[in-house]
């Protein structure tokens, strides 16, 4: 519904109004950008000062630095929006009209927004669009003829940051005086300032973009991601860009990463060998395997190595090996001083996504994914079989309480009491695990489910996930997974390591559990804080709430 018509009390969705002419300007000549097509803001305490259900154009008060900010956004090709809450309108404290004329000044003081989405509700009203629900992000995505993964909204409360992840976009947090320390805490990217975040939007848009196209065409790429299948998973779209660049891609990649490793599109050849400075649980260094390694490498012919890696990882131990097998170009991220080892020594600030952290590489070796190919996780489609018949129809929801890493894991008795919960409202759960789990996935299953622990490999679940309605997961594999299916996750996130770098990427996400935690940052594999608060607080409540927000309605129900 557009604002200059009426009457928002009598409507049900958002009102909606577009500066049509404006939309999609800037971005003929120019490849389209890899990250973002848009940014949406929201208003009070964000553009302008909060003064509550305020109907006065004469106290509109930009923050600090707002013009500026947003002309730069202007200026890269960004469309811009707001996306507001404003119940005001519902309890009558203002009216359509005064509302228009506040906006009229915003825009007076701001410049010209692409589109404006207002809530008129009360959370009374039950509606799919105040936030934290994700109606006016996905509002917003449509009426700028974009999606809402293509765009980054920047908010101050956690409402604001919940819409964006509910709608499979970025959200960034400024906060205020008033939001909330818990909120802050559960962001996944925090910013000091409007123009501070907006730099960091730009920074990063920039960043996955080569600054110069790659002088001549590699023939066969090397590159590395050894560790676990999510870390295998969430360097995909970067193995991608890589793969658009180059003829032929080998994967060096250790055991633990093999399985998703066969799952990934651009990858012609795979080397499985395990990095003693990189496996979690090494064995001891073998100079004979080390050796047989290094001719193997040398045998490829590589013309360039990419070496991609976790903050905590070192890619030096494999640059070194790499040279000594005769490679000549070799870019990897390194803090450490990598003297004459690496031809390209990337740097990325804390906080990037791991999809794109890595997709900053590539473009620091010359590489970005092609126009049309979205800088999301995928997995070939010829790699996944369809999944048991026996399953009945799509739209169940998965429930994984697992980890290989304990501190990652669901405590059994929340999952337990989610799946009975989840079952209670009307969804069909099917409860997912290892070989090694199927005794808690058989006492999980055992107050509402399927239980098919022990029944699938990495494929076979990938399988399974693809048809979800919702994916209910701790920060493991299968959360990457849902995200590669465009399935949306419950994200039951224990914060040993960042949610910006690690939450499912680019699909709509409910995160729950304790930001705030002990355990928060300390990377450690099992908890280290008796009775694993940072998860064992989650309410079954949360989760049902949680896929409703998400849409995911129940198999049988209404
Ligand atoms: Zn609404």
């Amino acid at each position: 519904m557009r604002q200059d018509q009426e009457d928002p009390y009598q409507r049900r969705s958002a009102q909606v109004y577009a500066a049509a002419d404006r939309a999609g300007s800037g971005s003929v000549a120019s490849p389209r950008p890899v990250l973002y097509d848009a940014v949406l803001l929201d208003r009070d305490g964000t553009l302008i000062e909060d003064v509550p259900y305020n109907g006065d154009p004469e106290k509109v008060r930009p923050v600090p630095g707002a013009r500026a900010a947003l002309d730069r956004l202007r200026a890269a090709g960004l469309r811009l929006a707001v996306v507001t809450n404003q119940s005001g309108l519902a309890r009558g404290y203002f009216t359509g009209e005064q509302m228009r004329a506040v906006h009229a000044r915003v825009e007076e003081l701001l410049g010209r927004f692409d589109a404006w989405l207002v809530c008129p509700h009360d959370d009374a009203d039950g509606c799919d669009c105040r936030k934290p629900a994700p109606g006016l992000v996905h509002g917003a995505a449509r009426e700028l003829g974009t999606t809402a993964s293509r765009c980054v909204l920047v908010g101050d409360i956690g409402r604001d940051v919940s819409a964006a992840l509910a709608a499979g976009a970025a959200g960034v947090l400024v906060p205020t005086p008033v939001t909330r320390p818990e909120e802050i805490a559960a962001a996944g990217w925090v910013a000091t300032d409007l123009p501070a975040a907006v730099g960091e939007i730009l920074r990063r848009q920039l960043a996955v973009q080569p600054s110069a196209p790659p002088t001549e065409r590699v023939r066969t790429a090397l590159v590395v991601r050894s560790d676990s299948a999510g870390d295998v998973l969430v360097t995909g779209p970067a193995i991608r860009a890589v793969a658009a660049g180059a003829e032929r891609v080998v994967l060096l990649c250790g055991p633990r990463g093999r399985a998703a490793a066969n799952l990934l599109p651009g990858v012609d050849e795979i080397i499985e060998h395990p990095l003693p400075w990189i496996d979690p649980l090494p064995g001891p260094v073998d100079p004979e395997a080390i050796r047989g390694l290094t001719a193997r490498l040398g045998a490829l012919g590589a013309d360039q190595a990419v070496v991609f890696t976790s903050f905590h990882q070192s890619a030096l131990p494999l640059a070194l090996l790499l040279r000594m097998a005769g490679i000549d170009r070799i870019a990897a991220i390194s803090d450490d001083y990598p003297g004459s080892l690496l031809d390209i020594r990337h740097r990325v600030p804390v906080g990037v996504p791991e999809p794109e952290r890595a997709l900053s590489l590539a473009a620091a070796a010359g590489h970005r994914l092609p126009d049309g190919d979205e800088p999301v996780l995928r997995l070939r489609r010829d790699a996944v079989p369809p999944r048991p018949a026996d399953l009945g129809d799509p739209g169940y929801v998965v429930l994984h309480p697992g980890s290989a890493a304990s501190s990652r894991a669901c405590p059994p008795e929340v999952a337990t009491r989610i799946a009975g919960a989840l079952t209670d409202a009307g969804h069909r759960v099917l409860v997912t695990g290892s070989p090694d789990e199927r005794a808690i996935t058989a006492r999980v299953a055992a107050a509402g489910g399927t239980d098919l622990g022990g029944r699938t490999d990495l494929v076979g679940l990938a399988a399974i996930v693809a048809d979800a309605g919702a994916v209910v997961v701790g920060n493991t594999g299968p959360a990457h997974l849902a995200a590669a299916a465009g399935v949306p996750v419950v994200s039951l996130f224990a914060p040993t390591v960042p949610f910006g770098q690690w939450g499912p990427y680019r699909v709509p996400t409910v995160r729950l559990g304790d930001a705030a935690a002990p355990c928060r940052d300390t990377r450690a594999a099992s908890c280290p804080v008796t009775g694993h608060p940072c998860l064992s607080g989650i309410e079954p409540d949360e989760v049902v709430d949680a896929l409703r927000t998400l849409a995911v309605s129940g198999g049988g129900g209404p």
